[in-house]
């Protein structure tokens, strides 16, 4: 992404903060939202007023504050929006890069003691992570992209999200960021689950492998290594394919690194051939 400090694209959405374009065929030019409010039957019926997932890349050349998403009950209660449950895979990271998640507090009074001690360092869980690492970042957990990082995101379309930290750093008036602390201290799991999960499970395909990195109530992720022709069965409502590296062919179509495109409920199967990665998120 072309950006000095942070870049964040949109690449499969129907959120209202930014919508994809279909960019060929029949649809061509219809913004997803209302290709998914008019034609409902190409996306499995699906009972949800919108479209519910959105992918991102993040490309972080800066520490982005500590941020924490709220659940569905409490978004829908507070926000009009559902909550944000989503999850990371590490497409880069520069050597030593970290990233923030959870928290050490066993309590609440612990957790906003910490905060009202300014003790962020003790209270914050952070580490080092690596490319082809893979988070599921429920809501209500804190956390934070550190410099350094290129990130594939699936999540809820939901852009709700309560800025717990900033490092105190000020800007060119010498004013720090609104911070939502009591919307944080509302909504974050106390104590956080600090277990990070990197058992996936790995399967063997014709010509490469699959790695099922999450399968939640929200969205289930896999990842395909490609290594030559592979037929990948699409069972799903829709499936939200990125192509995170290589290139090849999908259906006779040329496909590159970048490119994101949907396949439809009414596609069963798809012909994949070339040597890449490709990353599909489902409901
Ligand atoms: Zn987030």
């Amino acid at each position: 992404l072309p950006s000095d400090k942070v870049g964040e694209y949109w690449a499969i959405s129907a959120h209202p903060h930014g919508v994809s374009t279909v960019k060929n065929g029949v649809y061509q030019g219809q913004k997803l939202d209302d290709l998914y409010a008019e034609h409902r039957d190409l996306f499995g019926n699906r009972p949800e007023p919108v479209f519910p997932l959105l992918t991102k890349i993040l490309d972080a050349n800066d520490w982005l504050s500590v941020q924490v998403h709220p659940d569905d009950q409490y978004g829908l209660a507070h926000e009009n929006s559902l909550g944000k449950t989503e999850c990371w895979y590490v497409l880069q990271a520069d050597e030593g890069t970290k990233m923030v998640m959870g928290h050490h507090a066993q309590t609440r009074e612990e957790f906003v003691k910490a905060i009202e001690e300014d003790d962020y360092d003790h209270l914050l869980n952070s580490f080092e992570i690596n490319r082809g690492d893979f988070f599921y970042i429920p809501s209500g957990t804190l956390h934070a992209i550190c410099s350094g990082s290129l990130i594939y995101e699936a999540q809820q379309s939901s852009d709700i999200t309560y800025r717990f930290y900033d490092y105190h750093r000020k800007d060119k008036e010498g004013k720090e960021r609104q911070l939502h602390v009591q919307q944080s201290i509302d909504v974050t799991n106390v104590p956080a689950n600090l277990e990070v999960n990197q058992l996936f499970v790995n399967t063997h395909l014709d010509h490469g492998s699959k790695t099922t990195y999450v399968e939640s109530e929200f969205f289930k992720v896999d990842c395909y290594r490609l290594t030559g022709e592979n037929i990948i069965k699409n069972n799903h409502p829709f499936q939200m394919v990125s192509i995170l590296d290589g290139e090849g062919t999908m259906n006779g179509d040329e496909v590159k690194k970048g490119d994101h495109f949907i396949v439809c409920s009414d596609q069963k199967e798809v012909i994949y051939d070339g040597t890449m990665t490709v990353m599909i998120c489902t409901l």
